[in-house]
């Protein structure tokens, strides 16, 4: 994952092309909306089934049985075993067949049933097949319309259900963006563009550290910014945040694309270098801190200085001792004078 840019929080528009990315917001929901969907679905064809019953249409009668069995199926399936008694596709299919056989046979009334189809296959399948499907469908409806009640309301069938697929699929492209526009905020400190520590912990958790062998190890520096109280005393608040601003700036190009930068605390900052012993991780350190004590910062030219503890995982160890050794390394750091870069047990 590399390093976010400072956040935008409003969606930039949505491409064409991401109308066929396949993942969106309503899949992560799939299970419950198809339980619902199907009792919902259940509902409908049961009552369908007792009017056409009445009037005496058979074909359809055992059509509906079959629908409505299915759907009972369905729902014990999903409600025991959280996944549908047949896979989404052929349901999908299966209920768009229904929906033409029904217009063949009882003319443009079939039709109806292609627009809650055609949403009903968004909730379940990965947009692209949605679409696919969506489209065919939209494609036969016209075609069985055009041949059984004539072209010009088979036209307004195509248009009708071109103009709800695309909306559909827009309306989810929308959706889509503002997901990831919001996940991205909520790991993401708002004043430097680095990670916050909520996303720290969940790096960390993601690194699996049990699994870990000695051959994958990792460096972690926990970097501190020297008398930073001073920065603020005499140029200001402002003046202070676009200290961080820089910091980081300058952290970010240091770094390699696949390490990450959180910002832990008001000016303190963890970095996490993957695959980096503890030589390498000492050079990186020590090249970060002359970079920044070189650097003039400050309106009358003073610099800004860093201390950073560096602490390697070994085998065994747990996420909070890491952490925990790479801030007693600072702290050391801080103690022999500041301005320095001190590695974890080297006072011990
Ligand atoms: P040390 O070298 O021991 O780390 O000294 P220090 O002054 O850097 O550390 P201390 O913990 O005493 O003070 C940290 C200061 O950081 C105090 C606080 O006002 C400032 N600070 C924290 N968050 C922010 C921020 O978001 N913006 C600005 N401008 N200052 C901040
Ligand atoms: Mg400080
Ligand atoms: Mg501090």
């Amino acid at each position: 994952m590399t390093q976010p840019p400072q956040t935008d929080p409003s969606p930039s528009p949505v491409p064409l092309r991401d109308l066929w990315s396949d993942n969106h917001a309503l899949v992560e929901h799939r299970e419950r909306i198809a339980l619902r969907l199907s009792q919902l679905a259940i509902l409908v064809s049961s009552t369908m089934w007792v009017y056409q019953f009445v009037s005496g249409r058979m074909v359809l009668v055992w059509l509906l049985s079959a629908v409505t069995i299915f759907l009972g199926l369905n729902i014990g399936w999903l409600k025991l075993w959280q996944r549908p008694f047949v896979p989404y596709p052929v349901l999908t299919v299966s209920m768009a067949a229904t929906a033409c056989f029904a217009t063949w046979y009882q003319g443009y009334y079939g039709v109806f049933w292609a627009f809650p189809i055609l949403f009903g296959a968004y909730f379940l399948l990965p947009r692209r097949q949605a679409t696919l499907i969506g489209a065919a469908l939209t494609v036969a409806m016209t075609a069985i319309a055009a041949l059984k009640v004539g072209w010009p309301p088979a036209l307004r069938a195509f248009a009708s259900m071109g103009l709800t697929l695309f909306m559909i699929a827009w309306a989810l492209g929308i959706i889509a963006e503002l997901q990831r526009a919001l996940r991205e905020q909520a790991i993401t400190d708002p004043l430097t563009g680095a990670f916050n520590r909520r996303h720290l912990q969940a790096e960390l958790a993601r690194l699996s550290l049990p699994t870990q062998t000695a051959a994958q190890t990792h460096s972690l520096l926990a970097i501190d910014i020297d008398h930073f109280k001073r920065v603020n005393d005499r140029y200001g608040h402002a003046e202070g945040d676009e200290v961080l601003r820089r910091l980081v700036a300058a952290i970010q190009a240091r770094k390699r694309a696949s390490d990450l930068l959180f910002r832990t605390g008001g000016e303190e900052f963890m970095l996490l270098l993957f695959r980096t012993s503890p030589v390498q991780a000492r050079v990186i350190a020590e090249d970060l801190r002359e970079r920044l004590e070189s650097q003039a910062w400050l309106p009358n030219g003073d610099s800004v200085t860093i201390s950073i503890g560096v602490n390697t995982w070994r085998p065994g160890q747990g996420v909070d001792d890491w952490l925990v050794g790479a801030d007693r390394a600072l702290l050391d750091a801080k103690r022999e004078g500041r301005n320095r870069v001190t590695m974890a047990g080297e006072f011990d």
